[in-house]
């Protein structure tokens, strides 16, 4: 199968692979995807089999509460063109990002896919959800008129090597491996946004990326699947293991001033375990071990 991946040298799109397959892994530096023409250009050009979307403007709660419009913006470009472009370059299966942010702030838990519209987004994220769910209306409008196997994915909040380690504009887990490093390596004080009590579930870059592929290689349905570890683990207890990992002795202080986004956002993710029954998910201080250690080895060159 010849596979283009967006987003391809980030954090999933670079894990992205496959023996026997020709993948591309497309970057920034190849296309331009909020340009029309290029990105049209590009896809005639390759003609993929299928297309795994990872491309898009995403970050943590900083970056979302920022730069709204960027975010509003660069992702509904970008999904509409690559959506596009790949149906007039004649892609047969596509698999796009989503994110846990497109359900509504006054949701009915666990998260599930009928609730995707049903609602406002919680006010700290309503530009990216809303571009996100565009995607999702556009892949079901194409699946009904052009009758493409495209569909999407909902993750709940990924972390590995190659993620985007800024101070200011990562998620969670990237943004404290960062601090950790630095309060370690300068010896001061590691301050955590928030009361340390919201509850995340998290999913490693590895194994979403195979689970990906297989969406795309198998998966028949219309329905965006949800990805999620099985687990809610706390800001606090994800601080702790990663004190633990950086063997950190200093102080952590939890910054109130900081905000806390939703307090919860557990997801229903039956459907995937149901097609995928015995697929073996990294255990999450086995994910956390690999990402610090990466993040230390590639310092230099991390995104950050
Ligand atoms: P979310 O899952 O969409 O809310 O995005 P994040 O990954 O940015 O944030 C998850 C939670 O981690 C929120 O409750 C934050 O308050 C908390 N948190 C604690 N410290 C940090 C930090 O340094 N950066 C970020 N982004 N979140 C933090």
């Amino acid at each position: 199968m010849k596979l283009l991946v967006t987003g391809g040298q980030g954090m999933v799109g670079s894990a992205v692979e496959g023996k026997n397959d020709e993948i591309i892994h497309l970057s920034r530096d190849n296309c331009n995807l909020l340009n029309k023409k290029q990105t049209h250009r590009l896809f005639s050009q390759l003609k993929p089999d299928g297309v795994i979307h990872c491309a898009g403007k995403v970050g943590g709660i900083g970056g979302n509460s920022n730069f709204k419009g960027e975010y509003f913006y660069n992702n509904l470009l970008i999904n509409t063109n690559v959506i596009e472009a790949s149906r007039l370059a004649g892609v047969k299966r596509l698999v796009a990002y989503l994110s846990t942010c497109v359900f509504p702030d006054n949701v009915t838990y666990p998260l599930t896919i009928d609730q995707i519209h049903t609602g406002e987004p919680h006010s700290s994220n309503y530009p990216y959800a809303y571009a996100k769910r565009m995607a999702d209306v556009q892949i079901r409008a194409y699946r009904e008129q052009y009758g493409l196997n495209y569909t999407s994915i909902i993750p709940s909040n990924i972390y590995g090597p190659n993620d985007n380690f800024n101070l200011d504009h990562g998620h969670v887990m990237p943004m404290l491996i960062h601090k950790l490093y630095l309060a370690k390596k300068n010896n001061t004080d590691f301050t955590v946004w928030g009361s340390g009590k919201p509850l995340r579930e998290f999913i490693y870059s590895k194994d979403i990326a195979k689970i990906s592929k297989w969406i795309l290689e198998n998966y028949e349905g219309t329905d965006p699947l949800i990805i999620s570890g099985d687990e809610e683990v706390s800001i606090k207890d994800l601080v702790d293991l990663l004190v633990q990992e950086f063997n950190f002795k200093g102080n952590v202080i939890f910054d109130s001033t900081k905000p806390d986004g939703q307090y919860k956002k557990p997801s229903d993710n039956s459907k995937i375990k149901e097609l995928l029954p015995n697929f073996e998910y990294t255990p999450f201080e086995k994910g956390i071990k690999e990402t610090v250690n990466w993040f230390i080895e590639n310092y230099e060159n991390a995104r950050k």
